[in-house]
């Protein structure tokens, strides 16, 4: 942990680009009112397959428009390489400097990811086209990848990441604070030294969490997930409850040394930012 403590603290906040007007109109509250904790920047998620490829780009410009940095993810399984360098060009042009490349999922109804598998191919394909432009955050496991066969070659793969050229790294959220100390621990003793910033999410609806973890492979801890069911339907003790323990949670990790914390804002500025002040950051 303790080289983890020598990295300047960077926070940060997660978007997905919104579907319509409305929910594009409420972003922009959103930005505005998260824009007053000064995060460092706002990252934009990206579909799989390019799904949502314009409306990150579009979300990423008009953040910029507000003079906020802003970092499109983007991801390669199922892309062909000249997507992705266009699309490197276009945030090159628009003077992005960091970017979260990903290996993505295959997207249902496609069959074959194409010609990249992984996101450590995608790490080196931006240092090969932009040398280096981008700072690049990749993605880590704390608590594995759903599809690692066991917890060394998930290391080994995200070891692969950061000699391909990444220079931090985000976090699948989690809620055991031992999981990112030991991860931080063994990839330490692999002699890797960058930032591994936690992902956080911050817990408003028990029923939308549990059925993200299940998909994302991390696990609510059963007292946890023990007192948010017997809540029922009381959303405001769920909201009461997920906030002391996620600010706990952050607590925990800022005194681990974690290097900052990624908020999992779900488009919403409201359970970050009460978070965020409680904290004091
Ligand atoms: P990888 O690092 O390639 O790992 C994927 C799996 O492949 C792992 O199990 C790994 O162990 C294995 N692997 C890696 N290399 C090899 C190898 N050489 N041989 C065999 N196995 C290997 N998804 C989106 O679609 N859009 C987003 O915007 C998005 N943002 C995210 C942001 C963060 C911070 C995180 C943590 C996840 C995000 N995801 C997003 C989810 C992510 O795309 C999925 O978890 C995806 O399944 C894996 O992406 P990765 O970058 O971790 O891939």
């Amino acid at each position: 942990m303790n080289t983890q403590k020598n990295f300047p603290r960077v926070f940060s906040c997660e978007y997905f680009p919104p579907k319509d007007d409305e929910a594009r109109a409420k972003l922009h509250d959103t930005t505005r009112e998260l824009a007053q904790l000064k995060p460092k920047y706002f990252s934009v998620t990206y579909g799989a397959g390019g799904s949502t490829q314009s409306g990150t780009y579009d979300t990423v410009k008009w953040i910029r428009e507000l003079g906020v940095d802003a970092a499109p993810h983007i991801s390669c399984v199922g892309a062909t390489r000249e997507s992705i360098v266009d699309q490197l060009q276009a945030y090159k042009a628009l003077g992005i400097k960091r970017i979260v490349a990903l290996g993505g999922d295959l997207p249902s109804g496609m069959a074959s990811p194409g010609e990249f598998r992984y996101a450590w191919q995608l790490v080196e394909l931006i240092r090969k086209e932009t040398a280096d432009w981008f700072h690049i955050e990749v993605a880590a496991y704390p608590e594995m990848h759903p599809r690692a066969a066991n917890f060394e070659e998930d290391l080994k793969h995200f070891r692969q990441k950061v000699d391909a050229g990444a220079n931090a790294a985000l976090t699948q959220y989690f809620y055991n604070v031992d999981a990112y100390v030991r991860f931080v621990a063994e990839c330490e003793q692999l002699g890797l030294r960058l930032p591994i910033v936690p992902g956080i999410m911050p817990i408003t609806n028990y029923k939308q969490l549990a059925r993200f973890s299940d998909a994302c492979g991390a696990e609510i801890p059963r007292w946890i997930r023990k007192r948010l069911e017997g809540f029922g339907d009381d959303l405001d003790s769920i909201r009461a409850f997920g906030f002391e323990v996620t600010v706990e949670l952050c607590e925990e990790l800022l005194a681990a040394g974690a290097p900052g914390l990624h908020f999992y804002t779900m488009n919403r500025a409201a359970p970050t930012g009460r978070i965020w002040q409680q904290l004091g950051l």
